[in-house]
């Protein structure tokens, strides 16, 4: 193997921002913190495929926790539960990163193994108000695997 390639590529991780990788916040899957789980529900969570899903309330950029489709097993559509009520039962931690982090520090978030999705934020400061944080995508661990592979073929 050429090891100028192999720390050509690595280079590369270093230099590649989350944003660049991300899912768009408008083609991220979500539901509302209000949901009731029936089978309409239940039936749209499993159709999406998806095996995280990142809840919000209000606003589609105020997220405010992260359902694993796992955790929904034993859920009885005939109960209409409130998904509120498996969101904070399970509380699964929220990894939230900055739009220009790199990706081997993200690599390396998600090795601590608390999550591996990460949502992926800005700083909104337009003088006006405060400023404040927007979420603009989300970022999971294979979306950062599939560049580090990339990186690796490209420079092959
Ligand atoms: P899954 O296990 O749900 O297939 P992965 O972590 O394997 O998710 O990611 C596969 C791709 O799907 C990645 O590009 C990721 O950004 C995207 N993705 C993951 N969850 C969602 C979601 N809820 N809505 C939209 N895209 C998602």
């Amino acid at each position: 193997v050429d090891e100028m390639n192999i720390i050509s590529g690595a280079l590369k991780f270093k230099k590649i921002s989350v944003a660049d990788i991300m899912t768009t916040i408008s083609d991220v899957f979500m539901l509302p913190y209000d949901t009731i789980l029936n089978f309409d529900t239940l039936t749209l969570i499993n159709n999406s495929g998806y095996s995280r899903i990142p809840i919000y309330e209000g606003n589609r950029d105020n997220i405010v926790g992260l359902l694993h489709v796992k955790d929904l097993s034993l859920i009885d559509p005939d109960h209409n539960l409130q998904l509120k009520v498996v969101l904070d039962f399970y509380s699964h931690p929220l990894l939230k990163v900055f739009e220009d982090d790199k990706l081997d520090k993200m690599l390396n978030e998600f090795k601590q193994g608390q999550s591996h999705m990460a949502l992926i934020q800005r700083v909104i400061d337009n003088g006006v108000k405060d400023p404040y944080y927007e979420s603009i995508g989300i970022v999971t661990l294979e979306d950062v695997i599939e560049e580090l592979i990339q990186a690796e073929i490209n420079d092959e």
